[in-house]
């Protein structure tokens, strides 16, 4: 299976755009007979009169809706992550053209954004389980949240002052998966609980303005939402992670203090080991440099994933163009990544540790409380 890549172009932003400078438009292709869109155009910067196009797995232009793009794109994942797969949801693209919108969106219930609607989705899948169960099998949803700056890991539970410099380490633990050592996992057993906690981390994002972008343009967001479902004794577990990347703008266009050109560089490096990584796999290179960085590490695309949403933001006017050409042609690669639907095996509660029912084979490598990333 292929990660499915969607692309997203904002509305104007009153006051500052004007339908003028509009450059970005969508089509559908020529074989399609439904409604929805799937190719995004652009003018050559070098030739106006020459347009290039982009297919995708589907476009949402600036009239699509936060509903509407959870329906097609999201809700359709909740079903997998109760079979027992893992999810992975990730923003890419410049600062402003609507990834924190679209993952978080805001606080008006029509506004609210792929996460709440998620979650809220879970919830009431969770409580069908319970009622179609009869109470014999219970869902457990935690979270944890983090970001990366710097190349460091940090736990947004905690609040900044009480943050190490360094950050957290973060280990392999087999499937191509990574663990944040000592990262805060918080129950929540409702949409309500969950919504105060996160705010409250977001919240614990650091908010230090520069020229151009705020702290959390420069960093990766990464919430994971861990469903822990129990019958009896069986005991499966899957996750699904939601990650608003970094500005992926080139840095070096922003004039800015020496600390700040620290960090460019290092929001450049991370998406730049990612752009690599995604190159590599497209060109079924032996060598991916995954490891290059914590982000690549953690994200690891085609690694194992399950299945993997990538939402390509866009803005749509000219005083984008070019970061938007780069943006679509890292999308265009990205959607030649293959993932491998790896289903997370239940485990049994009263099996000694390292000696599971199973074999030792590769399934038993999911046993144990895996993979809150
Ligand atoms: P990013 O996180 O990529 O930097 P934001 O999500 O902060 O971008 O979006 C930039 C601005 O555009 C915000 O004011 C946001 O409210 C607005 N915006 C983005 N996408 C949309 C959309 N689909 N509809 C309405 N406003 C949007
Ligand atoms: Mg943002």
């Amino acid at each position: 299976m292929s990660i499915r890549v969607v692309a997203r172009i904002r509305p104007l932003l009153q006051a500052k755009e004007i339908e003028r400078d509009i450059i970005v438009d969508t089509a559908k292709l020529p074989a399609e007979k439904t409604d929805s869109k799937s190719v995004v155009r652009i003018p050559n910067p070098r030739n106006e009169a020459e347009a290039f196009s982009f297919v995708f797995n589907s476009v949402y232009d600036q009239e699509a809706t936060q509903a509407q793009l959870f329906e097609n794109e999201v809700s359709p994942t909740v079903k997998h992550l109760f079979k027992g797969f893992d999810v992975t949801l990730f923003a890419y693209g410049v600062t402003g053209t609507g990834k924190t919108h679209t993952m978080r969106g805001g606080k008006a219930l029509a506004e609210r954004g792929v996460i709440p609607r998620l979650l809220s989705s879970i919830y009431r899948r969770a409580r069908k389980v319970d009622k179609d169960s009869e109470g014999a099998s219970r869902v457990e949803v935690s979270m944890s949240y983090y970001e990366i700056y710097n190349d460091r890991v940090f736990d947004l539970f905690e609040p900044p002052e009480k943050r190490t410099p360094a950050g957290l380490p973060i280990r392999d633990i087999g499937n191509g998966k990574t663990q944040v050592v000592g990262l805060t996992e918080r129950p929540c057993t409702t949409l309500k609980e969950f919504e105060q906690l996160y705010d409250q981390a977001n919240v614990n994002r650091s908010t230090s303005a520069t020229k151009l972008n705020a702290h959390s343009s420069r960093s990766h967001a990464i919430l994971c939402v861990k469903i822990t479902q129990t019958t009896g004794d069986s005991v499966r577990v899957s996750t699904a992670s939601a990650i608003d990347l970094a500005g992926s703008e080139d840095n070096r266009r922003t004039d800015n203090n020496k600390d700040r050109m620290v960090e460019s560089a290092s929001i450049n490096k991370s998406l730049f080991v990612l752009a690599q990584c995604v190159e590599a796999i497209s060109k079924k290179q032996h060598r991916v440099p995954y490891r290059e960085s914590k982000m690549t590490r953690i994200l690891a695309l085609g690694q194992n994933n399950g299945l993997t949403v990538m939402i390509l933001n866009l803005a749509p006017v000219r005083s984008y163009h070019l970061d938007t050409l780069s943006s679509l042609n890292f999308a265009n690669r990205t959607k030649k990544i293959e993932v491998n639907e790896v289903e997370n095996q239940p485990f049994f509660r009263d099996v000694p540790s390292g000696k599971g029912k199973l074999d030792s084979d590769d399934k038993a490598i999911s046993l144990g409380a895996p993979s809150m990333h």
